[in-house]
């Protein structure tokens, strides 16, 4: 027999699993091209060919046995250094290949810091609406999640709230910028604004407060939008980064974690990282990927094709009546359901073949996210039916 906390995880998942077979059931029944899936964040554009190349040429220059042997648990020190340095060119920091350890992507790098910093019942904070599977990570460690309310005129954070959901036992707070479901971008106000309360809260308790960085979609940005980089606001900070969005990977599973170097005991905490990717039983980050990615960290995705789908559903929903934040990053839109029960409107939408996913399980019910890492005629054929959603909600 399964264990019980096993049999509750499976229960729990149930309901995503449940959309996508629905989508598949829904195609068989009216053909796929008229199904507008919109309920996942796999991305949508072509893999950089520089990427591609980078691994053609480790396969055929690298020497085989190194290529897919056994490295050091951080993973290799030229890839670490590429990694630092992409950082310093971009960002203006001072990171060395020490402060960075090479992951089994975003999930990987959260896990990895999680088992790192938390004792059994440590609070992490996130920031609602956030991604759903933050509450495993967590629980993965023995840790509590506790949620900070947003301010839904905007989608940054309550920071009252955040203040008053601070106590003795707070260890973390997980920052995920741009937003996943949003696609709102924590400016750099907010970001100072929570700096300065978590300073503070540093002080009075005595101990560190560690900002986890989560950041996949940092280039996905729009409008000439830039995302702050978190070290620059605050010391005990790690970056958690995936290539997964970036460079449409997310199959490779590769990613790092940037400690700052000004973290209190950063060679102890980096240590920390290392053994909890071995212990985890990651081990390692793939090696092929870390060796490719050497000569092509700077390759990245064709972001103006969401911008371009961006464009269009917003406008339209706009147009339509919906309420929802001009997204500024990521590839996703928040929706505000047109009734109070969330799940009724995805019933509603599941009728004129639309799949969304409801806002409460990002701890934001009352919403439904909406991804458009989909194909530009997709949301175009997509329009009509969101015509005929919009109409019933007229009447
Ligand atoms: N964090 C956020 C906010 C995400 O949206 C995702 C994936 O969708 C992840 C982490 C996990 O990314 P990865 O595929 O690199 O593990």
């Amino acid at each position: 027999m399964i264990s019980k906390q096993m049999q509750q995880e499976i229960a729990g998942s149930s309901a995503i699993r449940a959309m996508f077979l629905e989508g598949k059931e829904m195609a068989k029944q009216v053909g796929a091209e008229n199904v507008y899936d919109f309920s996942l964040g796999n991305p949508m554009t072509p893999v950089p060919e520089q990427y591609n190349q980078a691994i053609i040429d480790a396969v055929r220059t690298e020497n085989s046995l190194e290529l897919h042997g056994y490295m050091d648990n951080a993973g290799y020190l030229e890839t670490r250094q590429a990694v630092a340095e992409n950082l310093n060119q971009r960002f203006g920091t001072e990171f060395e290949g020490s402060h960075i350890v090479m992951t089994v992507g975003a999930a990987g790098a959260l896990n990895v810091v999680f088992k790192t910093i938390l004792d059994p019942g440590d609070e992490v904070l996130a920031l609602a609406p956030y991604f759903g599977e933050y509450r495993g990570y967590v629980a993965n460690h023995q840790g509590i999640l506790r949620e900070v309310k947003p301010d839904t005129a905007t989608f940054q954070p309550d920071l009252e709230d955040l203040q008053a959901k601070i106590t003795p036992r707070t260890k973390g707070l997980i920052i995920n910028n741009p937003v996943n479901p949003t696609g709102v971008i924590y400016s750099e106000a907010t970001i100072q604004n929570i700096a300065s309360i978590l300073e503070e809260k540093q002080k009075e308790y005595g101990h560190e407060i560690y900002l986890v960085s989560d950041e996949p979609y940092r280039e996905l940005v729009y409008d000439g939008n830039t995302v702050p980089f978190l070290t620059k606001y605050y010391d005990n900070t790690f970056v958690t980064y995936s290539f997964s969005k970036s460079l449409s990977i997310p199959g490779e599973r590769i990613g790092y974690i940037a400690v700052s170097p000004c973290m209190a005991d950063c060679s102890q905490a980096v240590q920390g990282l290392s053994v909890a990717n071995r212990i985890l039983g990651f081990v390692n980050a793939p090696s092929l990927m870390q060796k490719a990615l050497v000569k092509s960290m700077d390759a990245r995705t064709d972001v103006d094709y969401y911008d371009r789908n961006r464009r269009l559903i917003y406008g339209k929903l706009t147009e339509l009546g919906f309420t929802c934040v001009k997204p500024q990053g990521a590839f996703y839109l928040f929706i505000q359901s047109p009734e109070p029960e969330e799940k009724k409107f995805v019933e509603a939408a599941k009728k004129h073949h639309i799949l969304l996913v409801g806002g409460s399980s990002f701890s934001c019910p009352g919403y439904v996210r909406l991804a458009y890492c989909v194909s530009y005629e997709m949301i175009e054929r997509s329009l009509p039916a969101f015509e005929k959603l919009a109409e019933e909600y007229r009447r």
